[in-house]
């Protein structure tokens, strides 16, 4: 874009607390020193707004919500930003970025584990009037500040198959680290939503000799079935005698946890990854751990090195996997507030185009 018409305002679906959303015009700031803006060219709906905005889960606001989202960059601060391979980037060029923004210089940073950062900031989560407005992916226009990780997108993938990849699919990567080597291990999934879809299809790519898929959900059973289940059926389909060596709960409820639990076999490991809001206790027999030798771990969000990992499973599996289909076609920015519930049918994510004549959808 020539920097003559860059426009000064981003026009941005501000959430207003509970289900009220305005559309607002929000200036643009200037970028700084290691900092870009970006237009947005599709940004997706991820159950955790749908969450926020039903009250399970705070949210500031007013504020911009949406943390799944593919555009350009359109202006660079000085010093230039590079993407997470050290490229460095020009206006024009397409990428998508972190969930988490850390400061990096923290105990926890330091430590690797970015994703605690003292001082951690969150895309889509931050209030309107703090130093960090033009946060979300519902608005032309994000800001991204310095410390959000950038991954540059190739032109092969869609932006349909790309958004989801800065939450869904990032974090099922750190899941799967958190479960480890896959190659001939039976895994089972609990929830066939997009991370449990997603999972399904790196089980697959990744060996797994058998990937059992729990959801109460049909059509979501049968699209796991095309992500790579070998079995996918409801939770009380389940047989007594079900043995996994890695269990993967992306449903967040409790009686799946402890049925998932239930079918560890010899040391087994589960990672949790679903229970993101307040949920009841569930019961985990610590003599069964103890003797069967169990890993329980949990997940929360990924590390920058899983937006890219991410990126290039999507990319390298865009001829396996039909990741495209996973997300409706998309509405105007101001159809958001009708899209925030859950999607239906074969759907797993709605979706807005704040920049219509400017979509990219080739899958
Ligand atoms: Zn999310
Ligand atoms: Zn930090």
């Amino acid at each position: 874009m020539d920097t003559q018409t860059l426009p000064l305002t981003a026009c941005a679906q501000v959430w207003n607390g509970g289900s009220e959303f305005r559309n607002l015009s929000v200036d643009l700031p200037t970028p700084a020193q290691g900092e870009a803006l970006a237009t947005i060219d599709l940004a997706t709906i991820c159950g955790s707004d749908i969450h926020t905005i039903s009250g399970r889960r705070p949210g500031p606001h007013p504020g911009i919500l949406g943390h799944e989202a593919v555009g350009r960059i359109t202006s660079i601060g000085p010093g230039g930003v590079k993407d997470f391979r050290g490229r460095q980037l020009q206006p024009g060029d397409r990428v998508i970025w972190s969930v988490t923004v850390a400061c990096g210089q923290c105990a926890r940073c330091q430590a690797g584990v970015t994703v605690k950062c003292v001082e951690l900031l969150k895309t889509g989560h931050e209030p309107l009037d703090g130093g960090w407005g033009l946060s979300g992916g519902y608005s032309s226009h994000i800001h991204l500040r310095r410390g959000i990780t950038m991954v540059s997108v190739p032109e092969t993938v869609s932006d349909a198959a790309a958004a989801p990849v800065a939450c869904a699919t990032a974090t099922v990567m750190a899941v799967m680290e958190a479960a480890g080597a896959l190659a001939a291990k039976r895994v089972l999934i609990s929830g066939a939503g997009m991370l449990g879809i997603v999972a399904c299809a790196v089980a697959q790519h990744r060996g797994a000799s058998a990937v059992h898929v729990r959801d109460i959900n049909p059509e979501r059973l049968a699209l796991a079935r095309e992500f790579g289940a070998t079995d996918a059926a409801a939770p009380n389909a389940d047989r007594p005698g079900l043995a996994v060596d890695i269990a993967v709960d992306v449903s967040g409820a409790a009686q799946a946890v402890e049925s998932a639990f239930a079918s560890l076999d010899i040391k087994g490991r589960m990672v949790l990854a679903g229970s993101v809001s307040p949920g009841p206790a569930v019961l985990l027999d610590p003599e069964r751990m103890v003797r069967s030798l169990l890993t329980v771990t949990g997940v929360h969000n990924y590390e920058p090195k899983h937006l890219q990992e991410a990126m290039d499973f999507v990319h390298e599996t865009r001829d396996t996997y039909q990741w495209g289909v996973l997300v409706e076609e998309p509405c105007a920015l101001a159809e958001l507030p009708f899209l925030m519930q859950p999607p239906t049918g074969r759907s797993l994510r709605k979706s807005v185009t704040p920049n219509a004549g400017t979509i990219r959808r080739t899958s």
